[in-house]
């Protein structure tokens, strides 16, 4: 086995294809006989067991996390990122006026927000759509939103057997946001101006459609984790 000695170089002009070109050379170390090589293996070995029994006789020590069997206990950094999420005031209000500038933030076209006339008010939001499956967690969207009303939650665990699943909205009902609907004193009119929506209803999240590599899918409503726990927009089911 031959090695490189960096420390030992010169700089040389030689010849290529006709014209002077400027080369580093370097010296090199002597070939090492098999027993020299065969001891650093050794050595290299015996570290990695040493480390390996020190946990054994240490458990305590261990810094990897023993995921999933920790899920109850695991503690993940406040600013981690992993799903995208409405904020909704302590009435259940969405706090979102459908201004669109979340979307035009996203540098990957994970968000579509599609509005609707309302009648409340002149434009409100039918549906917030977030694509898990492109979102790159760059929190542009977050920063961009003027009113507040969106947040990046630690929830990780997206794992699913059919991408279109990866594809949400956000919104619980469409309607005028808090600022709105709280000017309108008739709670029954409030009530009547909030459409319930679901996480997979909607032209997207493909409900129903083709994506290129991937038959359609009959995607029934599931419960969102993200929701469970939250309390529902009065007027609108869980
Ligand atoms: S976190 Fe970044 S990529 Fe994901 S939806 Fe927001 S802006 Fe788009
Ligand atoms: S989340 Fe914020 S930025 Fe995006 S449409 Fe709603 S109000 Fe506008």
């Amino acid at each position: 086995m031959a090695r490189v000695n960096f420390k030992d170089t010169r700089k040389e002009t030689r010849t290529l294809a006709g014209k002077p070109v400027p080369v580093v050379v370097t010296a090199r170390f002597a070939r090492r006989g098999r027993l020299a090589v065969f001891a650093d293996g050794l050595k290299s070995l015996l570290s990695g067991m040493r480390l390996t029994f020190g946990y054994l006789a240490r458990p305590s020590a261990i810094v990897t996390r023993q995921y999933p069997e920790n899920r109850a206990t695991l503690k993940l950094p406040e600013r981690f990122r992993a799903r995208l999420r409405l904020k909704f005031d302590e009435h259940g209000y969405q706090l979102c006026t459908a201004c669109r500038l979340c979307e035009r933030a996203c540098p990957n076209a994970s968000i579509r927000i599609l509005t609707r006339p309302g009648t409340l008010s002149k434009n409100e939001l039918d549906r917030y759509i977030w694509r898990l499956d492109s979102c790159v967690f760059c929190n542009a969207c977050v920063q961009s939103c003027p009113f507040d009303a969106l947040e990046m939650t630690g929830e990780f665990e997206h794992a699913v057997f059919d991408r279109r699943l990866l594809i949400f909205t956000l919104n619980r009902y469409a309607g005028p946001p808090a600022g709105v609907l709280l000017k309108e004193p008739d709670e029954a009119k409030r009530a009547a101006a909030m459409e319930p929506r679901d996480v997979y209803g909607g032209p997207v999240p493909l409900n129903g459609a083709d994506l290129p590599s991937v038959k359609a899918l009959a995607v029934r409503p599931q419960a969102d984790p993200a929701r469970q726990g939250a309390a529902p927009a009065p007027g609108v089911p869980a």
